[in-house]
């Protein structure tokens, strides 16, 4: 169905099937809520249980990639999830081993002190966030301010050769191209994602490239939120829409 804008009204995605499905799954905006700063937001008990049931259902073949650290992640989810690709795909972890790449950030260093410096001057009206790997620059707290926000990433991305990363309100600056795109095929290249059909679940900008890749395993994708224009094929109202699909596959 079309609207007036022309946008995709997307219908709801079909019956999660544990058995054959492989799930890489976003977490803020998709499975928890946003809160003012990211270190506010916590999974509910029954979040966390639903995710652990759910991995071992699926045998394993559940992820969470997201723009957050590893570690950030796990202090949402309680370690809920075992296999989690962060910051967008520079890190990943499978069973007890974590990939990281690349390994230095000195240039994040570099850029960290950049943005630092505006900040103290009355340039830069943002909350920085140091993930090691990559350094995000949130503004939601001011959004009168994005724009100078983006101006401002975009010389420090260029001074320092980083990569810029455009999400809700959020700016990062990695280093190197990962996108979660690569995180999806890193995964899917071994089991237990292997030879399962790749579901991905996302409501940001930068879940794209996860739904993207998740296409070329033949695979579908559900877009969290209102309707934009999206790779997705599905989508679901919000949160508590997302809990209610994956319950509802893990009873089925
Ligand atoms: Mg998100």
């Amino acid at each position: 169905m079309l609207r007036p804008n022309g946008i995709t009204m997307l219908a709801p995605p079909p019956p999660l099937d544990v058995r054959n499905h492989a799930l890489f799954l976003d977490l803020d905006g998709t499975l928890v809520d946003f809160a003012a700063h990211p270190e506010h937001v916590v999974a509910s008990e029954e979040l966390r249980l639903l995710l652990a049931d759910l991995s071992r259902a699926m045998n394993g073949a559940v992820a969470l990639i997201t723009g957050r650290t590893i570690a950030s992640a796990d202090a949402v989810l309680d370690g809920a999830l075992v296999h989690i690709a962060g910051i967008h795909g520079v890190e990943r972890r499978t069973g007890s081993k974590i990939e990281r790449e690349p390994t230095h950030n000195a240039s994040i260093q570099s850029a960290l002190n950049d943005a630092r410096a505006l900040i103290a001057k009355g340039a830069l009206q943002v909350d920085l966030e140091d993930k090691g790997l990559a350094l995000a620059l949130h503004y939601r707290r001011a959004p009168e301010f994005a724009d100078a926000a983006r101006r401002a990433a975009a010389e420090i991305a260029q001074r320092h050769a980083l990569s810029i990363l455009e999400g809700k309100m959020v700016i990062e600056l990695t280093i190197g191209q990962r996108t979660k795109a690569d995180a999806v095929a890193d995964f899917m290249a071994a089991p237990p994602f292997a030879n399962r059909n790749p579901i991905a679940v996302g409501d940001d900008i930068t879940d794209e490239d996860a739904f993207r890749a998740v296409g070329t395993f033949g695979g579908h994708s559900i877009l969290v939120g209102p309707p934009r224009e999206t790779a997705a094929r599905y989508a679901l109202g919000d949160t508590r829409a997302v809990f209610a699909w994956l319950q509802a596959g893990l009873a089925s």
